[in-house]
């Protein structure tokens, strides 16, 4: 047969039509009950579902064990036994599927009050949750302890019950595990990360001998070599392989290992000699040296070469063209045809795409369609002509897509090149501005304000409902909505708040309102992907060039405006975060994406200046999450992220109030970019922790005005006039008073008014106080 073998490292998880996430939500509804049943039997129909799907694309092996009822890196932590020390009097972690298993595993993830339903499950907080690498993904970060490491033991019973299930199903099952390197640096530990180390790789060992005679391969992956090493992981690494390899040999399972989500830089050495059978090459992000792959001497290369992060079709042709130079090296049999990464961070498939306009469709691969692309290039790559005519027809649509008249608009291609120095900057300084900004919008000193958005409450989203089905006119939608924001403003009034917002009831999601009134912008109805537990995100879609038709904002923010005479803040999503959270199209750089995304937003600043708004706000909640792998590739990526802001905030005068808004993110190791967007008044999350972070802003002597959030709204729970005092006294202990604003954390958009009402009422109550003390 001459058609290379094939793979994806993973397969996203959700169903097609979000059916896990519905079965989940109703188990933890009515937990313990029937649902139980549902919820087992709909996670069988989409593994099921999942593995018929790569069986029948043609895959070599079908990956199992990358199923979760809630995150891979949670399974992890059970299947070493690896549970948090609030969770240790938990009863046994009980086999797959069984009640026990399931209220310690949501336990952990959604944290558990006290043993309401006789499982055994214990009080106690969720674990922290976090990113995966630079996806929209996160993870549940495991908690290493003395005590948690004493417990650990092996525990298949997930991974052995899914092969099992897999096998029946009759297909080829490939396991996949996250390698305990890996594993090891995404946890938190209150001891040495070599104990931890130390203490579960004989527990992989033990594994291989459990896997001996079930499975041909194990995938373990090791995306930690995308980032820069120390040199005790590089150790590490060796001296797992070493083991792993040796183990794997005796009880004679082949072992394949996989870097993913960027290149291997320095690593490429230490990685190309792991004594194991298969090593993966991440071929789109990694943009792995060809020449170098053919020189490994491992039995076998994994070679990724579709992309598992984006949605665009493949470049068959030159795909094809890749993997034969490297067969025609080493040979087809050493070479494997992969996805770039696991598919969970694409959506599942365009079957559904009922909507979307079919030449858009003809651009697009999803999970399934993927698989169909890994097919092609393996037939191709290994000789066979049987696909040639799939590949003729990719590169006749993107040829067509290159040229057309929908991807390319002159004039914003026009405005990018003229993009001028000055275009940067604001006119004036900063401390010459806010004297300026001070006296017109009036406000006094420790001025209060909010993140934007007001309650969302049910009646607000069932007009948005009502106007998609047609059971309301986009008139009466908006008289509706006129209606709310008028009572969200008087009551703003009437707490006393100084600078005040339009509440954001328009808006379903703060990318997909302005992705849906900027050219070059698309959505799907199905285009889900995965970003914890049950919830799932439907990026948008940026296929072309960026432009803006008319203003976006300027008819709610100017109608806000008129009905008060306070100062009103107009309020835009900044061009990070929404080149941030869309699908990209990758025939420009990123930087020019987010510039024309940036000069939509500019003329949509000076509009609103235009329209007599004093204060305008640019939300950038994703600045810090774009930043690179690799600390190398920070500066470069800094550099043109804040410059976009800037070119968006730049086009007014200096008596307009530019304010930014940022949320649950490191600060301190971008400061000072951070300080370089050069907005008037900054907006950040605090609360949470203490005020710690504004030491950062301390450490920097950050000049510009600062909103240290002291009210917590990820929580429905009221905070007392003197605890929010006490964290606002804080901050006046490390900053000048002057230049501190008083706010809460982040948009209010997901809590409820009654606790809404009474958390501002304390908050303006805290500005009162505080001016009693310092106004001179
Ligand atoms: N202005 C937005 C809001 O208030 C900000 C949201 C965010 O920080 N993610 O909802
Ligand atoms: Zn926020």
């Amino acid at each position: 047969m001459n058609k290379l073998q094939s793979q994806v490292l993973g397969y996203p998880r959700m169903g097609e039509k979000r059916q896990l996430k519905k079965a989940l939500e109703l188990y933890w509804k009515d937990s313990c009950g029937s649902s139980k049943d549902a919820l087992v039997a709909c996670a069988a129909e989409i593994k099921k579902t999942n593995w018929q799907a790569q069986k029948c694309a043609g895959l070599s092996y079908v990956t199992v064990n990358d199923f979760s009822y809630y995150d891979q890196v949670l399974d992890t932590s059970l299947l070493l036994n690896i549970i948090p020390d609030r969770f240790a009097g938990h009863k046994e972690t009980g086999v797959f599927n069984s009640e026990s298993y399931f209220s310690l595993l949501f336990a952990i993830a959604r944290g558990s009050r006290e043993d309401t339903c006789g499982c055994g499950s214990q009080k106690g907080t969720a674990s922290e949750m976090t990113k995966w690498f630079d996806t929209n993904y996160h993870y549940i970060v495991p908690e290493f302890s003395a005590q948690s490491l004493a417990g650990a033991k092996l525990k298949p019973s997930k991974l052995l019950a899914e092969l099992n299930e897999a096998q029946n199903s009759g297909v080829k099952a490939k396991p996949v595990v996250i390698g305990p390197v890996t594993y090891v640096r995404l946890g938190k530990s209150s001891l040495e990360k070599k104990l931890v180390f130390d203490k579960i790789l004989p527990l992989y060992l033990e594994l291989l001998q459990t896997l001996s005679s079930k499975v041909e391969l194990v995938q373990f992956d090791e995306p930690i070599f995308a980032l820069d090493l120390t040199d005790e992981e590089k150790e590490q690494l060796k001296q797992a392989y070493g083991a792993i390899a040796a183990e794997a040999k005796r009880v004679g399972i082949k072992i394949q290992v996989c870097n993913y989500f960027g290149s291997l830089g320095a690593n490429f050495d230490l990685y190309s000699s792991l004594p194991v059978d298969v090593l993966h090459f991440d071929l789109v992000r990694g943009n792995e040296d060809v020449s170098r792959i053919c020189k490994v001497k491992v039995p076998q290369v994994s070679l990724g070469l579709v992309n598992g992060r984006n949605i665009w079709i493949n470049d068959l042709e030159s795909s094809v063209k890749i993997a034969k130079k490297v067969v025609a090296e080493l040979g087809a049999d050493r070479v494997i045809i992969a996805s770039s990464c696991s598919l969970l961070h694409s959506p599942v498939t365009l079957r559904h795409e009922n909507k979307l306009e079919p030449w858009l469709k003809e651009w697009l691969a999803f999970a399934e369609e993927k698989l169909l692309e890994i097919e092609v290039i393996a037939n191709a790559a290994g000789g066979s002509t049987e696909k040639d005519a799939q590949i003729k027809h990719n590169k006749e649509v993107l040829s067509k897509r290159a040229s057309s008249e929908r991807v390319h608009n002159r004039e914003t291609k026009e405005r990018l090149a003229g993009i001028t120095p000055e275009m940067f900057d604001r006119k004036s300084p900063f401390v010459e501005r806010i004297e300026i900004q001070r006296e017109k919008l009036g406000y006094p000193l420790f001025p209060t304000t909010t993140i934007g958005s007001f309650p969302q409450t049910s009646e607000i989203r069932s007009l948005r409902v009502k106007l998609k089905a047609g059971e309301l006119t986009a008139e009466q939608y908006d008289a509706a909505l006129m209606e709310e924001t008028k009572k969200c403003i008087a009551w703003q009034e009437d707490v006393g708040l100084d600078v005040l917002v339009h509440g954001e009831y328009e808006r379903n999601d703060m990318v997909e309102y302005f992705g849906e009134l900027l050219n070059g912008f698309a959505f799907t109805k199905n285009g889900w992907v995965q970003s914890y537990g049950s919830r799932c995100v439907k990026p948008p879609i940026i296929f072309g060039d960026v432009s803006r038709t008319s203003p976006m904002t300027v008819g709610w923010s100017s109608y806000a405006q008129g009905l008060t005479a306070k100062p009103m803040k107009g309020m835009l999503t900044g061009p990070i975060t929404i080149l941030q959270w869309s699908f990209v199209r990758e025939d420009i750089s990123r930087k020019d994406v987010s510039y024309q995304i940036a000069l939509a937003l500019r003329d949509e600043v000076v509009d609103l200046a235009d329209a007599g708004l004093k204060a305008i706000q640019i939300d950038e909640p994703a600045l810090r999450e774009g930043l690179p792998l690799r600390s190398s590739e920070w500066n470069e990526y800094l550099d043109w992220s804040v410059k976009a802001f800037r070119l968006s905030a730049s086009g007014i005068s200096d008596d307009v109030q530019i304010h930014t808004h940022m949320c649950y993110c490191e600060f301190n190791d971008i400061i000072d970019s951070i300080a370089a967007l050069d907005a008037d008044v900054i907006s950040i999350e605090a609360s949470r922790s203490n005020m710690e972070l504004l030491q950062a802003f301390v450490d920097f002597k950050y000049p510009n005005d600062v909103g240290p959030g002291i009210y917590d709204i990820h929580s429905p729970r009221v905070p007392e006039k003197d605890e929010m005092v006490a964290l606002a006294e804080k901050a006046c202990e490390v900053l000048n008073p002057a230049q501190i604003w008083i706010n809460p954390d982040c948009g209010l958009k997901t809590r409820g008014w009654p606790e809404v009402k009474e958390s501002l009422l304390n908050l303006v109550a805290v500005a009162k106080e505080l001016r009693g003390k310092y106004q001179k």
